[in-house]
């Protein structure tokens, strides 16, 4: 039995100019946006069929940028993959940089690689308020630690939609056992999304969320979850 054979990509759109290549497995969701910026790169172990879905689907000439949502392997480590057959640049917040850079944090052992086969240089460094363009959009860097030190939301005002890597999905929150996991940063990055009125989730992992986003978060802030730090 072989997973990889029966690998098949499967594209969705999610509104005009965004289409997402949905995970399988551990792989992160990849969002592409405006054939232009790429958004995570999964574990990498799918590359070549991503490659050749791609290839056939997308003008792959204008791609330029690969934004990583935080350092985790399951979202970088494509990463030196893509970037070495695309020639383009990796973006990741500053609290992230080192991780990637040096394997560290990247929790890929709980994958079962080692953290070298992770490591990938930085070529812009993200902050809180960085933006991210294409040709019709324009993503504010929104920096939400919790799940990792350099998690990042990306927020695209005009058509609401938030890309949240792994700080929050279609139904709940992520995870903050992990090194530089902290709960209470997370409950702040939450309060700090409540305030965008977001139309589209697109999460690290799972189903996008196109309705009720805004409610859920109002959830996840009210849940038992988060009471015994508050
Ligand atoms: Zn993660």
């Amino acid at each position: 039995m072989s997973l990889i054979s029966n690998y098949r990509v499967w594209l969705v759109q999610i509104c005009k100019g965004v289409i997402l290549l949905a995970g399988v497995g551990y792989d992160s969701n990849v969002y592409i946006i405006d054939d232009e910026l790429i958004i995570d790169t999964g574990t990498g172990v799918f590359f070549q069929q991503m490659k050749e879905k791609m290839e056939k689907m997308f003008d792959i000439s204008k791609i330029k940028t690969i934004v990583n949502t935080h350092c985790h392997f399951d979202h970088t480590g494509g990463d030196k993959k893509f970037r070495d057959w695309l020639k383009a640049e990796i973006a990741i917040h500053e609290a992230d940089k080192h991780s990637v850079e040096t394997g560290k944090n990247t929790i890929a052992e709980v994958f079962g690689e080692t953290a070298k086969t992770v490591t990938v240089d930085v070529d812009n460094v993200l902050k809180n308020g960085s933006l991210v363009k294409t040709t019709n959009f324009s993503f504010e860097v929104i920096s939400t630690p919790g799940h990792t030190p350099g998690s990042i939301c990306l927020y695209e005002k005009n058509k609401k939609i938030l890309v949240s890597g792994d700080t929050l999905f279609e139904d709940g929150v992520g995870r903050t056992d992990y090194p530089g996991g902290d709960k209470n940063q997370l409950l702040k990055s939450l309060k700090k999304l409540s305030r965008h009125s977001i139309n589209y989730l697109l999460p690290g992992h799972g189903m996008p969320k196109t309705s009720g986003v805004n409610f859920l978060i109002k959830q996840m802030l009210a849940s038992e979850a988060f009471k015994e730090d508050i």
